[in-house]
């Protein structure tokens, strides 16, 4: 089964919680790949969470490749529009490569609400 891969930017990660939460279900029922923080932040509400890098020390791009070798069935990626990132570039990569092969992204929760209630 692929995986859903969750991320928020430090400014979202409330915002990504509170998502995840009201979609609980839907979570516990597919493998969730998740950036480090992410990840840990998810772990503390219950979930079950694969994690891997933080987004900055190359997470993004774990997963961007991940999205690449066709393992990840959506991505739900809450950006912060309002920050600055150090690594843009691989935020970009991930976006990308998520047009590259046709795998839904979601950046805000109105998308991802879409996402989840089609999956689901
Ligand atoms: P984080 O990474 O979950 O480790 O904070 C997210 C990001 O900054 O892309």
């Amino acid at each position: 089964m692929k995986a859903i891969a969750l991320i928020a930017h430090d400014g979202k990660k409330t915002e990504l919680g509170m998502f995840a939460t009201r979609f609980q279900e839907f979570f516990a029922g597919v493998p969730v790949v998740a950036t480090s923080t992410t990840g840990a932040m998810l772990e503390k509400k219950g979930f079950n969470v694969e994690r891997v890098e933080s987004g900055p020390k190359g997470g993004d791009a774990q997963i961007a490749a991940r999205v690449a070798e066709g393992t990840i069935a959506g991505v739900i990626f809450f950006r912060d529009p309002m920050g600055k990132h150090p690594h843009e570039p691989d935020i970009n990569m991930l976006l990308r490569l998520c047009d590259v092969h046709n795998v839904p992204l979601a950046t805000n929760p109105a998308t991802a609400e879409l996402i989840v209630r089609h999956l689901g």
